[in-house]
């Protein structure tokens, strides 16, 4: 289910994991001590974080609401629209580079979003 991020390291060609180390994060060697910081790679591919997505001005009689509802969701649009009757809906749970994809569709419907924790890309 989640976007394995998968690296090989450049001096051993041994396998790359991503890791925070206290404030430093980035891709580790697990053969060698070759390692990459977050500054040379793109951190959003790294964040491990599981955000939660919530609907905030959806509408449950706007069409494109439910059908971007829907869609993100992956139900159909029946649920989609009795998801959006609730106070804050929460759509989508998923990675950094999902919830920016998906906040990028809801965005392009007119809805906007709240994402817990806060998203910083
Ligand atoms: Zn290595």
């Amino acid at each position: 289910m989640s976007n394995e991020f998968q690296a090989i390291c450049e001096k051993c060609g041994g396998k790359m994991v991503a890791r925070h180390e206290g404030s430093m994060q980035g891709l580790f060697c697990t053969r060698c001590d070759w390692s990459v910081v977050t500054t040379n790679i793109a951190g959003i591919k790294l964040d491990r974080t599981q955000y939660d997505v919530f609907a905030i001005n959806g509408d449950y009689k706007n069409h494109s609401h439910i059908k971007v509802v829907a869609e993100v969701t992956g139900s159909n649009s029946l649920a989609a629209r009795k998801l959006l009757q609730e106070p804050t809906p929460a759509v989508f749970r998923g990675s950094a580079v999902e919830v920016k994809r998906i906040k990028a569709i809801l965005n392009s419907v007119g809805m906007f979003c709240k994402i817990i924790p806060d998203f910083p890309w």
